[in-house]
């Protein structure tokens, strides 16, 4: 795949790849594993008679080209799943980012150190079990805002959290090993479809805000109305104190145009020089100034991830965290969630039952994945778990510009451009993604997509995001793994089309010289090029997506017959469980969802709180309103 061209090594015979890529995929569920190896082996016998691994360099340059030039869905499928894994194998060694001079060294821009957060105690799961007034699965953006509330409100929280705990003392410093770490299915779970799509949660204490970009908005006023309306959800406008109160926990500030980084400043001045509306980003990381690495987890811990905010607020409050637990069942005893059963990963390795009983509630947070996954495994929650998942399907517009942007000098999401947010779906933000994830949608194949490589510096991106109206779904295999899917549709397709045809015109107008619309019948863009683009019907499955916000897979919805929770986040048909993550959205948010679902854990909380305070047992009597 990369056969070394201009000082750029040559992988396997210059530089290892595929050994590190191969120790990587350890990481992977034999299920997941299953897959990959399925379609690599689809790709090795893709040129039958011969296979892929025996034709010589010029053999295989060819084959690959030919594939990228193909009509077939199938053809591209399986050259971007060959693209992303050795991109991600190549991009992190040494010799190349040397080569490319990408240094990436996350800063503050006075050069100190964040203050240390506080400390989440002993996370090891003890004994066989334990007890507590509330448990919460998942330590996320809203595991860890419920933990924190309930916990100050005076009640006995555990959390559990599947994953390992990690922040800036001990991140994994291989960025492949730190993927393998802190993502779900090391960040390869994907939404089968036509075209297949990436979304990547993380599995980690603090959940996917660990290797999330910081970005701060608050919902849409219209999408908001639309929840409180079509789905009863009557507080989905009364927001404003807690989306003020998390932003001023997480410290979340403004971007200053001067330090957001050459990617994001071109975005602005193409959207300026074209009248179209945006801003600088809010972020919740303080004045850093680098590194566009969010993805491995901040080295510094800059950004407040929920690992180093709200958790630790939650433990000072008496709440206990444990690491290493996945909760496998939920307990029901006439009616009423009591606990949940689950497995607790040992040092060694080793994998024991463990037991959490729970004298109030039991919050499902394990995101809009994990979530419907533990409901399914316990048969709770109706016929709608897992259906409604929306994405924010999203594209990468790059483009090369004359001037070097050394995009890792910069904050990797810096501007947004809301111009068509309201009427086309579409939100725009400046994004620079690290090599490592980048890398696959730079244009080209072989010797093509090493020079793309090598002009990294040159490059400039837009992320294309769509307030999506496709539906996919999430469900449970026959081995029990994980399987979601998503139909996107040919409406939606052309929203996307829609959104990258104005990156691109932002940035012609910014002075780019081509731009990468990332379909491949499409080819690369030149200013002149966009009207013959926009007149192009394309099919979904010609697009190239990702997605970063999964949501919707366990519904708010009034009408129980439309969804699985009622609006105080109860799961219909069965008492003192609640859910408080992204999969209570009713329908796509439109935008980087974070801190609405802090404000959704908020008002979650409350409910969780006032039931407790209603029922017998230890909590305290007052939890209603310390919370109010
Ligand atoms: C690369 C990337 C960048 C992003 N950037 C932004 C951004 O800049 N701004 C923004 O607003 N959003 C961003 N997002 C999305 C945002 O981080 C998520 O939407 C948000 O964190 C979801 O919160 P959650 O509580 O629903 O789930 P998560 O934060 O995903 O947390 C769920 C946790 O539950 C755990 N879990 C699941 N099941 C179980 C189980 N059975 N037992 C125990 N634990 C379990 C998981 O391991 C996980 O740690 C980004 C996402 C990605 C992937
Ligand atoms: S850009 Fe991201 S990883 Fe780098 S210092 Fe800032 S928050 Fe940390």
């Amino acid at each position: 795949m990369a056969p070394g061209v201009d000082g750029l090594p040559a992988a396997e015979r210059e530089v290892d790849v595929s050994g590190p890529v191969a120790e990587f995929l350890r990481s992977l569920s034999p299920a997941v594993l299953l897959r990959l190896r399925l379609g690599l082996r689809a790709f090795e016998w893709l040129p039958f008679p011969w296979r892929f691994s025996r034709l010589g360099t010029a053999a295989a340059g060819e084959f690959l080209s030919k594939l990228e030039r193909s009509r077939l869905a199938l053809h591209h499928e399986l050259l971007m799943m060959a693209k992303i894994l050795s991109t991600l194998g190549y991009a992190v060694v040494p010799a190349v980012e040397a080569r490319i001079g990408t240094e990436i060294g996350c800063a503050l821009a006075d050069g100190s150190l964040p203050e240390p957060a506080g400390s989440l105690g002993d996370t090891r799961p003890q004994g066989e079990g334990e007890e507590c007034d509330v448990v919460i699965v998942g330590s996320g953006a809203g595991g860890a805002v419920a933990a924190a509330t309930l916990a100050e409100a005076g009640l006995d929280v555990l959390v559990l959290e599947a994953g390992g705990r990690y922040d800036r003392d001990d991140y994994p410093a291989d960025r492949l090993e730190a993927i393998a770490t802190l993502y779900r299915e090391a960040g390869l779970t994907i939404a089968a479809g036509s075209p297949p799509i990436p979304v990547p949660v993380a599995k980690a204490v603090g959940g996917t805000t660990v290797i999330n970009s910081g970005t701060c908005f608050r919902a849409p006023d219209r999408i908001l109305e639309s929840w409180r309306q079509e789905f009863g959800v009557t507080w989905a406008r009364e927001l404003d104190a807690d989306y003020a109160e998390a932003e001023e926990f997480l410290r979340v500030t403004q971007l200053d145009p001067e330090r957001m980084g050459r990617n994001g400043q071109l975005a602005m001045e193409g959207a300026e020089a074209l009248g179209a509306s945006g801003a600088p980003i809010h972020r919740n990381a303080g004045n850093c100034v680098q590194c566009s690495s969010c993805p491995f987890g901040c080295a510094i811990d800059a950004k407040r991830g929920m690992h180093v905010s709200y958790l630790p607020r939650a433990v000072a409050a008496g709440a206990r965290v444990r690491a290493g637990v996945e909760a496998q069942r939920v307990l029901v005893e006439g009616g009423r969630a009591v606990g949940v059963a689950c497995s607790a990963r040992e040092e060694s390795g080793r994998q024991r039952p463990y037991a959490v009983r729970a004298r109030q509630a039991v919050i499902a947070g394990g995101g809009a994945f994990g979530t419907p996954e533990l409901l399914l495994r316990s048969g709770l929650g109706g016929p709608q778990v897992g259906r409604n998942l929306r994405v924010h399907p999203a594209c990468w517009v790059g483009a090369r510009y004359e001037e070097e942007v050394r995009g890792w000098e910069g904050v990797m999401q810096s501007y947004y451009v809301d111009q068509w947010e309201a009427d086309r779906r579409v939100l725009l933000e400046a994004t620079f993604t690290p090599l490592a994830f980048g890398g696959a949608w730079l244009a080209g194949t072989g010797e093509e997509h090493q020079r793309s490589i090598l002009d990294f510096g040159h490059v400039g991106s837009i992320g294309v995001h769509l307030c999506d109206r496709s539906r996919g779904s999430v469900g449970l295999a026959n081995e029990g793994a994980l399987r979601a899917r998503y139909g996107l549709t040919d409406d939606d397709a052309r929203h996307v089309v829609f959104g990258i045809a104005r990156a691109a015109e932002i940035h012609f107008a910014a002075g780019a010289a081509e731009v990468y619309p990332n379909i491949p019948r499409a080819g690369i863009l030149r200013p002149g090029d966009l009207p013959l683009f926009e007149a192009t019907r394309f099919k979904p499955s010609e697009l190239r997506l990702e997605a970063f916000h999964p949501m919707g897979t366990a519904r708010i919805s009034a009408d129980p017959r439309r969804g699985v929770c009622a609006a105080d986040g109860s799961v219909n048909g069965t008492a003192g469980l609640y859910v408080a993550d992204a999969s209570l959205f009713p329908t796509s948010v439109g935008v980087n969802p974070m801190m609405t679902i802090i404000a959704f854990a908020r008002q979650i909380s409350r409910a969780v709180a006032t039931g407790a305070a209603d029922r017998p047992g230890r909590s305290s009597a007052g939890a209603a309103e310390a919370v109010a």
